[in-house]
């Protein structure tokens, strides 16, 4: 299973109908937090999260929109015990912010965290179902996007498998050798794309925001202000929904879900109007709290 659970979609304040940030991609059997935000704990219990689903905290940037929520989550892992271990990416530059939260106040530690900090652009993890890669925004304390690339496959097809003659444990010999008497995998199979999958925030438009963006199935990315105030989004380091509209078409992207909206705006549609005005023309989600959002089906 693949989906986003949104957790929260407020920038900077909560508000009556929005929580500070929080966004949980399951992604197979692994869960992966984003920016928990102030929070957090509670929209996880409210949206069926639970402390045993998380296998990865990745925190964009240390403002407390997107990293206040830590010191509860990682209480409640620990006072969950969750059995497995769990790594925390965050920008290395805010060691000591991620210091305190994670010693916030006092509790028993019970629970594997493993601290993995993000310096530079790169590769921070390969599983066998994604590599976790990082690439630096633009905003006024350091941040960092996240990018899931998940490996390509091949998708065996089943009339040219017959009009071959390769049936049963031929198959699995074919698919593990490469060729069998004479016929390749490339005979009787087709590439399978692999899912791709990027979380871009905060940030101005930069060339980080791109490459994260480039081909996704789905990417989730902030637009905070709308296009009339691209000034103050331009002094605060955020984008506009025209500009994460600009970016999910340049990149490709199919599916795209814009969220982290200022207080000040009322009316969500306008949002989409924008991004739309923008040339995104794939699935466009408008994020509000605890809703799901499946990936797209494979091409
Ligand atoms: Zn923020």
């Amino acid at each position: 299973m693949r989906e986003l659970v949104v957790l929260g979609t407020a920038s900077q304040v909560p508000t009556r109908h929005r929580n500070h940030n929080g966004y949980l991609l399951r992604w197979d059997g692994d869960g992966i937090l984003f920016d928990p935000g102030e929070g957090t704990q509670r929209q996880m219990l409210r949206a069926g999260v639970a402390a045993h689903d998380l296998r990865r905290i990745c925190v964009t940037h240390f403002h407390g929109d997107h990293s206040l929520g830590l010191a509860g989550v990682i209480q409640r892992i620990n006072l969950d015990q969750v059995p497995h271990k769990i790594t925390a990416h965050y920008p290395k530059s805010g060691q000591r912010f991620f210091e305190r939260l994670r010693y916030a106040t006092a509790y028993r530690e019970t629970v594997r965290l493993a601290e993995a900090p993000v310096e530079a652009d790169g590769i921070l993890a390969v599983t066998p179902a994604y590599t976790l890669e990082a690439r630096r925004l633009s905003h006024p304390v350091e941040s960092f996007g996240y990018r899931l690339v998940e490996p390509d496959g091949r998708r065996m097809l089943p009339e040219r498998l017959a009009a071959h003659g390769i049936e049963g444990p031929d198959i699995g010999r074919l698919q593990r050798e490469g060729s069998l008497g004479g016929v390749s995998l490339d005979d009787v199979s087709e590439v399978r794309r692999g899912q791709r999958f990027a979380f871009v925030m905060d940030t101005r438009l930069c060339d980080g925001a791109y490459a994260l963006a480039d081909g996704c199935d789905m990417l989730v990315i902030e637009s905070t202000f709308l296009d009339e105030d691209a000034r103050l989004a331009a002094d605060h380091g955020h984008l506009t929904a025209g500009q994460a509209g600009r970016v999910a078409a340049d990149a490709g992207v199919r599916h795209l879900v814009l969220t982290h909206f200022s207080q000040r705006y009322s009316e969500p549609e306008e949002f989409e109007r924008q991004a739309r005005a923008a040339g995104f023309e794939g699935e466009l989600t408008v994020a509000h709290d605890l809703m799901r959002v499946s990936l797209p089906k494979r091409r």
